[in-house]
């Protein structure tokens, strides 16, 4: 089957050659394809800007015999322009981004991933109050998916329920009789805001805004083990870390 059709999210683009650009998008059926689209960037070309990062696009594709695919038809389903438009959400949406495109494999289905960026991308387009806070709960949500669920509310272990203290190697908050070399002191309000935005909706996730200080903690807490267990330094997550927050919500 050298040509198939998909519907997927443009993750990157870059250029190849004058005119051609080499596309990277999650699909839904095929996993992350990475592929040729030829005359993208000449005016009036046929793609025009429908695969720029974020577009949502209903795809024709020629399955190529080595790692690239070609492109041969794309239409729009939505352009998610609300994301590229406002900072603190493009942040958000760009650290979703970079963490689909690490943890995607090419070629192989993975459409509970695809659901999470679309759902994540139509959280973002509605301009919620705390993009980062959207951003956290989808990274959250992605390393549970590819296995890497950090322990929040007990030790990851021995399942003891007084955790203080927090290492990305041991898989998240640890006790005193488990925590090996590494593991830091972490405020129980911290692991509990990282919980209370694994556990949300994404829609959810910005409406339940704690104290600058808890929220620093627990964001560096995350950041680290998504780093760790990614296997890669984010180029995102410095800018998500800057992202203005909201004024703490006082129950
Ligand atoms: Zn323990």
């Amino acid at each position: 089957m050298p040509l198939f059709k998909d519907q997927g999210i443009v993750v990157r683009q870059h250029k190849l050659g004058e005119a051609d650009k080499i596309v990277t998008i999650l699909t839904q059926g095929s996993g992350k394809i990475r592929a040729v689209a030829k005359g993208l960037r000449r005016t009036k070309s046929r793609f025009g800007a429908r695969l720029e990062p974020f577009t949502h696009v209903s795809l024709l594709v020629h399955r190529g015999r080595g790692a690239l695919d070609t492109v041969t038809q794309a239409e729009i389903l939505s352009a998610h322009r609300t994301v590229r438009e406002d900072l603190a959400l493009l942040t958000a949406g760009e650290a979703m981004l970079e963490a689909v495109d690490r943890v995607a494999e090419e070629h192989e289905r993975n459409v509970r991933l695809f659901l999470l960026l679309l759902s994540g991308l139509r959280v973002l387009d509605a301009s919620p109050a705390d993009p980062a806070a959207v951003a956290e709960s989808f990274l959250l949500k992605l390393l549970s998916l590819s296995g890497f669920h950090p322990a929040l509310t007990a030790c990851a272990v021995c399942g003891n329920p007084a955790a203080a203290l927090f290492s990305s190697g041991q898989g998240g908050a640890v006790c005193d009789g488990c925590a090996e070399h590494g593991a830091g002191p972490v405020a129980p309000e911290a692991l509990s805001w990282l919980a209370g935005v694994a556990r949300a909706d994404l829609a959810d996730a910005g409406g339940m805004t704690p104290p600058d200080a808890v929220r620093r903690e627990a964001r560096a807490m995350l950041y680290g083990f998504a780093e760790y267990h990614l296997e890669r330094r984010m180029r995102t997550l410095p800018m998500l870390a800057r992202t203005p927050l909201p004024a703490a919500v006082v129950p």
